[in-house]
């Protein structure tokens, strides 16, 4: 059960309100779309939710839990960025394997099949061995989600994952990605502000504008509105 309630989150820096009492349930299993021009606190809120960044104001539970950026939290979330961030001088198998290192429960047997296992979902079995510089851009991105998926995460929070990839691997990444959250049914916020991403992958699209939220429904329903 990952369900998420954001209640009045507000961030300052300095003078700047990022994020302006935005409120927001996500069920448990959605794929919500967080979307707005740059600048509108898409990150932020996503930072917020990861434990990233500390609240001005407001209170994020997730599962029920009351998130305290002061109190570190046992909750499992995984998180892709923009820019992969493999650690460069470890292979793919060990870049995967790394997620699961905290994780107990798994003898080192059951975390090599789990790391071929998630490997052979994302295409990228037969590179477990090479370095991260040895990959396209679009394999580095494979191996990023693999690494925050191998360790099964309740909540799945990407910021712009698919914005480094060209038109037509971004395409079948993003069916891919649909496929993963069908599969797994992980609650998931993904922000971009990309439009097209918006509406062909989210159940739910939360649109935000200078940091507040503008609307939320359904992608039809937000085609359709006046
Ligand atoms: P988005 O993800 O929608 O592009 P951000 O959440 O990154 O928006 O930023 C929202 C606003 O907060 C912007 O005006 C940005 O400059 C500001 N901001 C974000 N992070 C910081 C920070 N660490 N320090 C100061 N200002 C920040
Ligand atoms: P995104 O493109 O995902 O919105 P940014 O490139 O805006 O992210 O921000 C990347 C990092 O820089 C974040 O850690 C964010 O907090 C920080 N940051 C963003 N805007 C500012 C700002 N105006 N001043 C200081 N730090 C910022």
């Amino acid at each position: 059960m990952g369900e998420i309630e954001i209640d009045n989150l507000t961030k300052r820096f300095g003078s700047t309100t990022a994020v302006d009492g935005l409120s927001l349930d996500i069920e448990d299993g959605e794929f919500l779309v967080l979307v707005g021009p740059s600048g509108c606190g898409k990150s932020t809120t996503l930072r917020c939710l990861a434990g990233l960044e500390s609240e001005s104001s407001g209170d994020i539970y997730i599962a029920g839990d009351h998130m305290n950026y002061r109190v570190p939290q046992n909750r499992d979330i995984a998180m892709v960025f923009q820019d992969y961030a493999l650690y460069p001088h470890m292979t793919v198998r060990q870049n995967m394997r790394f997620g699961l290192e905290e994780e107990e429960g798994y003898t080192a047997e059951e975390r090599d099949e789990r790391v071929e296992e998630i490997g052979e979902m994302l295409g990228i079995a037969n590179l477990l061995d090479r370095k991260p510089d040895e990959l396209s851009g679009g394999q580095q991105q494979r191996v990023a989600l693999g690494r925050a998926i191998v360790r099964d995460p309740e909540v799945f929070l990407m910021d712009e994952p698919l914005s480094n990839l060209d038109a037509k691997l971004r395409a079948q990444m993003r069916t891919e990605l649909q496929r993963l959250q069908n599969r797994f049914g992980v609650t998931t916020v993904y922000v971009t502000h990309n439009q097209t991403e918006a509406m062909t992958m989210g159940d739910r699209i939360a649109v935000m504008n200078d940091g507040e939220l503008q609307q939320v429904g359904e992608p039809l329903e937000l085609y359709h509105a006046p």
